[in-house]
This record gives structure tokens, C-alpha cells and sequence, in this order.
């Protein structure tokens, strides 16, 4: 790999697309006329780890790993603004790819309003990409934290639950009877998850009381929630929207669905609490920021979470704390 011809047609193929943005590439640094408060968050995927080159595009590739970070953003309500990119890449693979990794990251920062603003390239044993996104908002105030859930809240979620959990199961050759549309969605749902921005400053402004990107798998993700605000959460197994296939594909894998949905990660969905009075404005906010929104759970006095499958059994998830 070249490097200064690569840097020079990723360059090439970035735009700004942010008046803030007052130098980026090309200077020692970039320079940005901040606004209120700067919330910034950073995100690394290698190849092996965090995914496979053989299943994986470098489009691919260069979409979650900017997806993720700006999927932080999301859980804090803030707007995205500016990612900086570090891409460290192995001699097996090309200028071209390498190329098109970016491409298929700037194609997610043309669509979420993002400006690559920086970064570099250096040489590598593996594909590690890592990316740090700054977003801001004009006053703390407009933030969520994580910390805010109170008993008595309610415990929402956004969109949908288990798909890429689900696509990850058929990249590793699960075999499953399933419509063809279903199965892309799926993989779609895995290779090129989208981060809920506009629902998060959304949520964020109707007065959800606590808020977190679902990352880790929601039952990971509430344990987060509930340990930060020092309360405890019961989900509702029954309750968790589970995404088109999932359930065929958990099947086939002898999996239960509900624990499949709840256990496996990068749905970067939004995961929520909210006060009853407050029910009705975060509802009719993620409506019509296009997210629709499942009620699943409550938070308590205590600590841990625990959940309660459709017949008021208390079902164990491997590795997590019970009430
Ligand atoms: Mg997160």
C-alpha cells in the first residue's frame, strides 16, 4: 500500500459537509468552532474479533465501525458532528479496499450529517479501524445519562431486537429455511446496523430519565443502567420486539428467541427508562423520529436485573445477576 496515494484518494473521496468545521484534512490538525458542551466517544473493531474479512466487506467494515461510535452519540441525545479515523492496515490487503472502507463510512457520515474531519493510516498486522466521534449540544441539560433511572420508571426500547445477533448466526453457516427477504434483512441488520441519532435527541428532549445504545445485548445493556442508577430492572421476555426471522433462526439454532434477542449484541437500538407522566411524550417522540417504541420492563428499588418470561416464570440468562 501506498501510503500518501491512499490518503490522497481518501481525501478525495471526503467531504465537509459542517460550517463549524474550519480546517480538517490537510493541517496538522482540525480545527472546530465548538458549541455548548462536546460529548466524544471512540470505538475500535479488528478484523477477527469484532468481525470476519470473509463474511464482512470493507464497505462494510468502514460502516459499523462509524456506526457504533455514532450510535454513543445517540444514547447521549446528542448531534453528531465531526469522526476522526484511525485505520491501521495489514499488507494483505489492497489500496482499493482500503479504499472502499472509507467510502462505505463516509456513505453513513453523508447520511447522518458526520464530517470526517481527520485521522491517519499506519501498517498493521490485522485490519483494526477505530473511530472518535465528537457530538454537541448547546447545554448539558439536553444530555441523558445513564444514571437517571428511578423506580417506578418504565423500560423502553427501540425498533427491533436479536437481528443482527440473528445475521451473525447465519454468517456462520446456521442453517434455516427462511424467506430470502427475511435473510438479507438480517444480514443487512449485521453488516450495516443504523444508529437511532434522531430518536435519541428525540427521546432525549420528551424526557426519557435514562439511556443507553444497545451494544452489549439488552439484558448487558439494563444491568449497565440499573448498576448506574442504583435501582434494579425486571424485562419482560415476552415483551422484547423481536426482529423479522429472528425466531426461525433461533429455532434452528435451539436457541430461545427471547434469550437470543436479549443476549445478543449491535442492534444498536436505543434502550430507555422513563417516568409514567412522561410515557406519552417519549411515545409520540420516537414516533415521529420513525423509531417505534416496545415497553418492556420496570425499574424497582434494589439492584440487578431480573426477567419474567409470558407464563410469570423467572427464567436464568446465562451470566446475568437475578433479583
Ligand atoms: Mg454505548
Amino acid at each position: 500500500v501506498d501510503e500518501l496515494r491512499l490518503i490522497e484518494a481518501i481525501e478525495g473521496a471526503l467531504r465537509a459537509r459542517d460550517r463549524r468545521v474550519l480546517r480538517w484534512l490537510g493541517d496538522d490538525a482540525a480545527v472546530v468552532r465548538a458549541r455548548g458542551v462536546a460529548v466524544t466517544s471512540i470505538d475500535t473493531v479488528a478484523d477477527g474479533v469484532h468481525f470476519e474479512l470473509s463474511t464482512h466487506s470493507s464497505a462494510d467494515v468502514g460502516h459499523k465501525a462509524l456506526a457504533a461510535a455514532l450510535s454513543d452519540l445517540a444514547a447521549m441525545g446528542a448531534e453528531p458532528g465531526q469522526a476522526y479515523v484511525s485505520l491501521a492496515l495489514p499488507g494483505s490487503l489492497g489500496a482499493q479496499e482500503a479504499l472502499e472502507l472509507m467510502e462505505g463510512m463516509e456513505t453513513l457520515a453523508d447520511r447522518t450529517g458526520t464530517t470526517i474531519a481527520g485521522g491517519d493510516v499506519v501498517r498493521s498486522a490485522a485490519l483494526v479501524v477505530s473511530v472518535a466521534v465528537n457530538g454537541w449540544a448547546e447545554q448539558e441539560g439536553e444530555l441523558v445519562y445513564r444514571d437517571g433511572a428511578r423506580p417506578g420508571d418504565l423500560l423502553g426500547v427501540t425498533g427491533e431486537l436479536g437481528g443482527s445477533g440473528a445475521g451473525l448466526l447465519l454468517l456462520q453457516g446456521q442453517e434455516v429455511e427462511l424467506p430470502e427477504a427475511a435473510r438479507q434483512r438480517l444480514l443487512e441488520r449485521h453488516r450495516r446496523p443504523l444508529p437511532r441519532l434522531e430518536a435519541g435527541a428525540a427521546l432525549a428532549a420528551a424526557g426519557a430519565s435514562a439511556m443507553i445504545d444497545v451494544s452489549d445485548g439488552v439484558a448487558a445493556d439494563a444491568a449497565h443502567l440499573a448498576r448506574s442508577s442504583g435501582v434494579s430492572i425486571e424485562v419482560r421476555l415476552a415483551d422484547l420486539p423481536l426482529a423479522d426471522g429472528v425466531e426461525l433462526v433461533a429455532r434452528a439454532a435451539e436457541v430461545d428467541p427471547a434469550e437470543l434477542a436479549a443476549t445478543s449484541g449491535d442492534d444498536f437500538e436505543l434502550l430507555l427508562t422513563a417516568s409514567p407522566s412522561s410515557r406519552g411524550s417519549v411515545e409520540s417522540a420516537a414516533r415521529s423520529a420513525g423509531a417505534p417504541l416496545s415497553w418492556l420492563g420496570e425499574v424497582a428499588e434494589g439492584s440487578g436485573i431480573g426477567f419474567v418470561d409470558a407464563r410469570g416464570r423467572r427464567p436464568r440468562l446465562r451470566g446475568y445477576e437475578h433479583l
